[in-house]
């Protein structure tokens, strides 16, 4: 039996959605960022998934940029107390690395799905 046809997904939008990589409709995860093993609607074992560290050395590395650069903004432009500076942007640091965390993780597991990426194994190797 021939496997059915699927057509190329947008790497982009099927991980920001958080969907399957091979149908675009399934979910990717089960809970906040753990991978499903399989996806609900086409039965793809997502057991090649394996974004690594990737996603949260994005994360820290934009999001600390934006948030350490809004915070020394507002420091120079209005000598706030310390203690403003931390109730402003320890919750937009919250916000803006959880937020993120989710979407780049759903699109490394696209891509490295869209390159057939796997672990260098002696099989693969040869
Ligand atoms: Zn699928």
């Amino acid at each position: 039996m021939a496997e059915p046809y699927y057509p190329p997904q947008s790497v982009l939008a099927t991980g920001a959605a958080g969907r399957c990589p091979r149908c675009g409709q399934g979910h990717l995860f089960k809970g906040f960022i753990d991978v499903a093993p399989l996806c609900d609607v086409c039965g793809l074992d997502f057991g090649f998934a394996d974004a690594g560290d990737g996603p949260a050395v994005a994360v820290s590395l934009l999001g600390g940029f934006v948030v350490l650069g809004l915070a020394m903004w507002v420091d120079l432009t209005w000598d706030p107390p310390l203690w403003v500076i931390a109730v402003i942007f320890f919750p937009l640091t919250l916000i803006i690395c959880l937020g993120m965390l989710r979407p780049l993780k759903g699109m490394l597991i696209a891509q490295q799905y869209r390159m057939k990426a796997e672990q260098a194994t002696p099989k693969n190797l040869k």
